[in-house]
């Protein structure tokens, strides 16, 4: 039987000033900070998380912020929606919590769903969507009930250099089912009830500058570091310049460039975020692997700190 992948694990998007990202995530949409550590490949820099309250794998947001990063472009080669499902009915109070924050935003619609579209601070495009699927999230603050917060991703829309090879690549790789087209976009769906529909655009966008304001990578989900192996040796028959299994430690991944330009990771469900604090108590205190440990105190200095 064909390998299909359930779902995205994580988006992953480059932003400006971390207060601002933290204000926007945390209390405009409502999400839990569920991980504050930093760039493992640049620990100068934080590496924030954000998903639901259980911080499961198709919930997780997270933002490289930078103060002195170049205007990025959103466009070809890149995920260009970023979008999440809200349950049934509850398009109305984001429409008026929106505007209570003064966000602007604007209806769509695709494939006979209603949603919003809006963009954070940095320039990132949001959308919300209302699904029937999905487990509702208890992570509730400040009025934001069960029967309305966000539950995680519904998907996301790509924006590709090559719009025809990204599709082969969805449903001949990673499995995905395609639902059918409309318009501009191409619809395709895997087999979770969260992060699971891909619309892929057919129209250019033109070019995509990744930098500030941009989504930097999608991840998909594996189950565990043998079905990660599996998923790196079908990249490699096809020809990907895969990466070696890098540890995260949060869960291990690999990393390749799609022929549309996108990059893609895919990353195991385990060992997830409560391997290094208690799940009650998830984001409160910077994080740091093993390997830079030893620059904790000044980080803890130089790191600008979050209210
Ligand atoms: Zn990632």
């Amino acid at each position: 039987m064909k390998k299909r992948i359930s779902g995205i694990h994580h988006i992953t998007s480059i932003v400006g000033d971390v207060q601002e990202n933290v204000n926007f995530y945390r209390e405009v949409l409502g999400l839990r900070l569920v991980k504050k550590t930093v760039n493992f490949d640049d620990p100068r820099t934080y590496h924030l998380y954000f998903g639901d309250k259980n911080a499961r794998p198709g919930t997780i947001i997270t933002f490289f912020p930078y103060d002195n990063a170049r205007e990025g472009k959103v466009g070809n080669g890149q995920v260009g929606v970023t979008s999440y499902m809200v349950p049934l009915g509850a398009i109305k109070f984001w429409e008026e919590r929106l505007s209570r924050f003064n966000i602007d935003f604007k209806d769509s619609s695709r494939f006979g769903e209603k949603s919003i579209e809006f963009t954070d601070p940095h320039g990132l495009i949001i959308e919300l969507v209302e699904r029937e699927e999905g487990d509702k999230n208890h992570w509730s603050l400040d009025g934001i009930s069960p029967e309305v917060a966000i539950k995680g991703f519904s998907g996301a829309v790509f924006y590709s250099h090559f719009p025809d090879l990204t599709a082969e690549i969805m449903e001949d790789l990673l499995g995905f089912e395609k639902l059918g087209e409309e318009g501009d976009y191409i619809r395709f769906k895997s087999s979770a009830d969260i992060g699971n529909i891909i619309d892929i655009k057919t129209t250019s966008r033109g070019r995509g500058i990744t930098s500030l304001g941009t989504v930097h990578h999608i991840a998909w989900r594996a189950e565990d570091e043998e079905d990660l192996l599996e998923w790196q040796r079908l990249a490699r028959e096809r020809k990907f310049a895969v990466s070696d299994v890098r540890d995260r430690k949060y869960f291990k991944s690999i990393y390749f460039r799609e022929k549309g330009g996108i990059l893609f990771e895919i990353a195991t469900d385990g060992p997830g975020f409560a391997v290094d604090e208690d799940m009650d108590s998830l984001g409160e205190n910077l994080m740091l692997p093993p390997q830079h440990e030893h620059l904790r105190s000044s980080l803890e200095e130089t790191l600008r700190p979050i209210e």
